[in-house]
């Protein structure tokens, strides 16, 4: 019996000489009269080799992508789900705006690779976190691709997702609050509220994608504009908006750091917020609320 597996083993030695085949055939549980390989034949010696085999690739753990929201930054406005998931995956993709305390929360064992577009020297391009989630995911491993917000909300979720399904590999999306969520929150400012305004629209107005927009409807009463964006943009905002008919008198209200430490809320018109800002030397990230709901705003 022993002379038996040990003949058995030999042949599988010379059918897969690659050493990590042969451990991906060891490491699967078949059939263990297969296994010991006893009075085969050769040829049906392979045939068992060549079954095992493909059970065991069949088996073997593919790779996934969870694109995955953190939220404003306060890791409690993470969901379970996307907690549960940090906790599980091998590999994290992290933006830039992903919080500290967010990735406190990934796996401690998980390797953590910051692909932040920073505006410095070390620039990472779309096409390279395109190659470094294909890289990941075809190694079979888990991969937690974790943006600030909402993976769909201004996060150029949409291209990550186009070129994972491409590949053939299997992504999933798990939504997060985006920050024009946790700014409301933060300043107790409805977004929508009966007779002031009944849409809110999400704007980018970063880089030249200001240029596109629709400056008169945004400029139109009886609704809020919130924009995402850099604050060096703020002053170029307002005076699109009243270029367009919008009233000095306004609500504007710019949130720095939503939900994070040092958070702020700097609250007023049209026609102040912009030095209103200055004088408080925002910082990013924050963002802009624009509309009359900023009057009914609940905090102080
Ligand atoms: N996917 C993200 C948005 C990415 S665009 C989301 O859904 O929130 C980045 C912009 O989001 C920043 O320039 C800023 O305007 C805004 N932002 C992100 N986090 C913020 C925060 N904690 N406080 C205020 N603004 C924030």
């Amino acid at each position: 019996m022993a002379a038996a597996a040990a003949r058995w083993r030999e042949r599988v030695r010379q059918v897969l000489p690659d050493a990590a085949l042969r451990r991906r055939f060891w490491d699967h549980h078949f059939d263990s009269a297969a296994a010991s390989g006893a009075g085969l034949e050769t040829g049906t010696q392979d045939l068992a080799i060549a079954a095992a085999l493909d059970a065991a690739q069949a088996a073997q753990p593919r790779g996934a992508v969870w694109l995955i929201g953190a939220g404003p930054g306060d890791p409690d406005l993470l969901t379970l789900r996307a907690l549960q998931l940090l906790q599980q995956c091998d590999v994290v993709l992290y933006d830039r705006l992903v919080s500290d305390a967010v990735l406190e929360r990934v796996r401690r064992d998980a390797e953590r690779v910051f692909v932040g577009k920073e505006s410095g020297q070390h620039r990472i391009t779309q096409a390279r976190i395109h190659e470094l989630l294909l890289h990941y995911a075809g190694r079979g491993l888990r991969v937690a691709r974790l943006k600030g917000g909402d993976p769909l909300v201004f996060g150029r979720g949409g291209e990550e997702i186009a070129v994972l399904r491409a590949a053939g590999i299997p992504v999933t999306v798990v939504p997060g609050v985006t920050a024009a969520l946790g700014a409301a929150a933060a300043a107790g400012i409805p977004l929508t509220h009966r007779g002031v305004s009944q849409s809110v629209t999400y704007v980018t107005a970063m880089g030249t994608a200001a240029e596109q927009l629709d400056w008169r409807a945004l400029a139109a009463p009886l609704q809020t504009a919130v924009f995402y964006m850099g604050v060096a943009q703020l002053p170029r905002i307002v005076a699109a908006l009243m270029a367009q008919g919008a009233p000095a008198t306004r609500g504007a209200a710019v949130i720095e750091r939503a939900s994070l430490p040092g958070e702020r809320v700097i609250a007023g018109s049209l026609a102040d917020i912009a030095t209103r800002a200055a004088a408080a030397a925002v910082q990013a990230p924050a963002l802009l609320i624009v509309g009359d709901v900023v009057y009914r705003r609940s905090r102080e």
